[in-house]
């Protein structure tokens, strides 16, 4: 099975991801912009907090 290593713009971690997952981050990753879980949670907090 092929595996692909995306990478968190936020966190710069490297998120192995397999090739199913990748097909669906394909898009992201040709826009060069993969946000992880992680960040992506705190990301919404941080913008739902600063809408109040
Ligand atoms: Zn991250």
């Amino acid at each position: 099975m092929e595996e692909y290593v995306i990478r968190c713009l936020l966190c710069g971690r490297s998120i192995p991801v397999s090739g199913q997952q990748a097909d669906q981050l394909r898009a992201v990753k040709e826009g060069g912009t993969y946000i992880c879980d992680l960040c992506r949670r705190r990301v919404r907090h941080e913008s739902e907090r600063q809408q109040r």
